[in-house]
């Protein structure tokens, strides 16, 4: 600001200067033709008077050559640019002229005076000589009058006052008077127009600058693509832009002095501008409210408005003036964008849900099949051949079952329906775990497995679903790995309190484009379709991972190996007691010997299938068992029946399994078992169970060894 402020001064002095010396100048082609129409007259006149005529001639020539070289030097002036003028060494040109012709001038009385003129007469005409060279100064410069006058009258008053008389003494005197009031008047002048010159010129510029802005201005105003609007306090428009025009459809005729809120306003929006009105009308200013506006032909445009009261000086509102943007695209692109990703996310949610339900209706026949397939496989009349087949189907099945809890899995992550309990899970609990889990299937493989169940510390996670993703890393490091190959877990402790888990193996590795693709669902990458897998475990191990709170990474070297690693909160220097209960792999423990037992079981269960499973289970494990078909069925059984022990269903008709429970409960008996049989294991799930008072739960399909201790442990 301060330099923009020196250089708009530093201008005006440029100005200035070129003003004064061209005023210098200006009056030059007549002072000097003046001058030398004088100069003449005096010659003649004083042709033969002189003492010397050859000193007349020589000042008649030198005054002439005087004229003609500052005629010159002005006709040199005239032809420069603004730029050029505006040097000083003009002014100080002129000066040296100006005071050469005072010399010249100072010298005629000393051109002596022949007797037969008078010598007041002779004096007189140096006189009017000094006063009519003097017009070849004439300027408002008193430097310019000082040069001139003080050689030319300063030399004349010399002269006279060498001849000593009286009237010589006089004049000299009235010479010195008038040289000082010259000079003195010409020092008021010369302040008083440079004065003048200063404001003229300052009032230049100021009204170019206002002319600039009012170009500018309405330049602006025809041409932005924003409507400028302005209106009086009765909401009279007064200003109407071309953008108005073409924003609205009123051509500026018909919008001047229509009623604002009237022209361009819906009719069901007035409660909303009478509170924009009153913002206005307490001095506040409106920026970049969005507001449903209305075209000339009805259609409705949205329009962000930007708009601030007008005040006069007494701070009185006088006006209002309003710029506003048309945003219908951008508005309709918003809602479009809005409207395809609720569409987006509908279909998303159909697709959870047809999984989810999808699922659900396949665990049903599935438990069927895995169930007694199990149960086949106690059967001693078979053959060697048909045991194989009931693997077969035993393996697909539990394939099949593994996809299905996967896909529901995915589903209730994506629905945001799955409940994560955290808490400060025992690295060397879970390692125990999932190393039993995990050695039977990296022997068959013929891999060494690496993993130190001694380690200290824990994480914070849910153990469960920690559980389920260091299964799947393991898994896949099993499956994707070579002959003799290995799998190591390593552990180690980060700063700000993170560990990290890392699974190595000496896989065939994974390229680096296909890195960037595999924690997509349902992508098994260049996986050989004889390995098993469904391509969702680590999509659900990712998802399961940032659930709590932690990080999933993978680093691979092709026909070397690959490296997951997980990241969670916790720390390794700290020995945490064991928490949670281990359980070997079913599959791994000596198969249930059947026993036989007085014991009285109540089965609630709704689906046949189901029910003749269970029945055969039971009786397989040598248990009496009677069924009811729905909770209703089973409490009206335990009015005339004792039992020792209730297996429940959860979703069963009428009365379902929970309210069983509670009813049983509530009716006083608090010593029955009560088993759930439910569709999953999760934390959640047998939350729900033990809030109804249940005991236990058991999750379908139902493992006879799982269901021959459980029934153990509650009936001894
Ligand atoms: P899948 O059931 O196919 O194993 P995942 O989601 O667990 O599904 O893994 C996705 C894909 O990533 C696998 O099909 C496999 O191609 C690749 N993959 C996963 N782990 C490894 C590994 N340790 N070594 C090589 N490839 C792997």
């Amino acid at each position: 600001m301060e330099s923009l402020k020196t250089n708009s001064d530093s201008q005006l002095d440029q100005q200035i200067r070129l003003e004064e010396i061209r005023l210098l100048y200006g009056g030059t082609p007549f002072s000097f033709s003046a001058s030398v129409v004088i100069t003449l007259i005096i010659y003649n006149v004083l042709l033969g008077h002189v003492a010397s005529q050859q000193n007349l001639n020589i000042w008649l020539f030198t005054i002439l050559g005087v004229m003609f070289i500052r005629s010159i030097d002005s006709y040199l002036f005239s032809k420069q640019d603004k730029q050029q003028q505006s040097q000083l060494s003009w002014r100080r040109r002129f000066f040296i002229g100006t005071a050469i012709a005072g010399f010249c001038w100072g010298f005629l009385p000393w051109l002596g005076y022949s007797a037969e003129v008078e010598y007041f007469s002779f004096i007189i005409v140096c006189l009017v000589g000094v006063i009519a060279g003097s017009l070849s100064t004439l300027s408002y410069r008193w430097e310019t009058i000082a040069l001139f006058l003080l050689p030319a009258s300063l030399l004349l008053v010399f002269r006279l006052l060498i001849e000593e008389q009286s009237f010589s003494n006089a004049t000299s005197f009235v010479l010195l008077v008038f040289i000082f009031f010259t000079l003195t008047a010409g020092k008021k002048i010369f302040n008083n127009t440079q004065q003048n010159i200063r404001l003229r010129l300052e009032a230049d510029i100021r009204e170019r600058a206002i002319e600039l802005m009012h170009q500018k201005h309405a330049l602006h105003l025809q041409n932005t693509p924003l409507a400028i609007i302005e209106f009086d306090i009765d909401l009279n428009i007064t200003e109407w832009n071309k953008a108005a025009e073409n924003m609205f459809g009123y051509s500026h005729s018909e919008a001047i002095d229509e009623n604002i809120m009237r022209l361009i306003l819906p009719r069901d929006s007035s409660v909303e501008a009478e509170k924009l009105w009153e913002r206005l009308l307490n001095y506040e200013a409106v920026t970049g409210s969005i507001i449903e506006n209305k075209t000339k032909s009805g259609i409705p445009i949205f329009c962000e408005w930007f708009i601030t009261p007008l005040t006069n000086k007494q701070n009185e509102i006088v006006g209002i003036a309003a710029m506003a943007l048309d945003i219908t695209d951008k508005k309709q692109n918003e809602l479009a964008i809005i409207k395809s990703k609720e569409e987006a996310e509908k279909a998303n949610q159909a697709k959870s849900d047809f999984l989810s339900s999808m699922s659900h209706e396949l665990r049903t026949p599935l438990n069927a099949i895995l169930g007694f397939t199990q149960l086949l496989k106690y059967e001693k009349t078979l053959s060697e051949k048909q045991h194989s087949h009931i693997n077969e189907i035993s393996n697909a099945g539990n394939l099949l079952l593994k996809l299905v809890n996967q896909i529901l899995d995915l589903a209730r992550i994506e629905k945001g329906h799955l409940q994560l309990s955290m808490e400060k899970v025992s690295l060397s609990d879970c390692f125990k775990d999932v190393r039993a889990m995990i050695l039977p299937l990296a022997e068959k493989n013929n891999l060494s497995l690496d993993i130190n169940i001694e380690t200290n510390g824990y994480v914070i996670a849910d153990y469960t679903r920690l559980k389920q993703v260091m299964l799947n890393l393991l898994s896949n490091a099993v499956k994707y790995n070579v002959e003799n190959g290995s799998v190591s877990l390593k552990v180690l402790q980060k700063e700000n309190d993170l560990v990290k888990i890392c699974i190595i193996d000496t896989g065939s590795g994974i390229s680096q484009d296909l890195l960037q693709e595999i924690f997509q669902p349902f992508n098994r990458l260049n996986a050989a379709s004889t390995i098993e897998g469904t391509g969702i475990g680590l999509s659900i191990s990712k998802q399961l991972v940032e659930m709590m709170n932690g990080t999933i990474s993978v680093s691979s070297t092709i026909n070397k190996g690959s490296e997951f690693c997980i990241e969670l909160t916790g720390n390794l220097n700290i020995i945490t007691a064991l928490e949670h209960e281990s359980k070997m792999p079913l599959s791994e423990q000596p198969i249930a010997t059947v026993s036989a037992s007085d014991h009285n079981i109540l089965v609630a269960e709704d689906n046949p299938t189901n029910q003749t499973l269970i029945l055969s289970q039971l009786e397989a494990l040598g248990y009496t068992a009677e069924l009811a078909r729905n909770g209703q069925e089973a409490l009206n059984k335990m009015v005339n029946t004792e039992y020792q022990l209730l297996l429940t269903d959860c979703n069963m008709p009428l009365v379902d399994g929970y309210k069983l429970a509670k009813t049983i409960r509530d009716r006083g008996n608090k010593k029955l078992p009560i088993i759930a049989l439910t569709a999953d294991a999760f934390p959640e799930r047998k939350a729900k169970c033990i809030r109804a008072g249940m005991n236990d739960q058991i999750t379908k399909p139902v493992d006879l060894q799982t269901l021959k201790s459980t029934l153990e442990k509650y009936l001894n």
